[in-house]
């Protein structure tokens, strides 16, 4: 029932528990976290376990994260590298292109060099976004 999914929800978010933006894995619903740090789903009644990364860096889930002042900002930049992503991709497939029935041999490497700049970037922004 929808509605009763609603009304539990809004019971828990009065009882001092956050709702999280990552959805349960099993019902795809959205979890929470209780104030005694515990994630769980409302929609199933069970405890949610977070799959840490397997780095081997000490960094948190990002849910951790949604409890910090500096949320605003950490949309801010995942909105920005997003667009910066989204464009880059253009350029790449302009490029690609444009490559494609290119035959001038210095204009060839002037692509190719603009291609690895370009996926170098890409790179980094994913690296940049997991962190975020
Ligand atoms: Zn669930």
């Amino acid at each position: 029932m929808v509605n009763e999914n609603i009304k539990k929800m809004a019971d828990l978010l009065r009882s001092g528990s956050t709702m999280l933006n990552m959805a349960c894995p099993i019902c795809n619903n959205p979890t929470f976290r209780n104030k005694n740090g515990i994630i769980f789903c409302p929609t199933c009644n069970r405890k949610v376990l977070i799959a840490t990364s397997q780095n081997h860096s000490n960094e948190r889930t990002e849910i951790l994260h949604n409890k910090e002042p500096g949320t605003n900002n950490q949309n801010k930049q995942i909105e920005i590298l997003s667009l910066l992503q989204d464009v880059l991709f253009e350029k790449l497939e302009m490029i690609t292109d444009k490559l494609k029935n290119e035959t001038h041999l210095q204009l060839i490497e002037t692509y190719t060099k603009m291609l690895l700049n370009l996926l170098d970037l890409l790179n980094k922004i994913s690296v940049k976004r997991d962190k975020l």
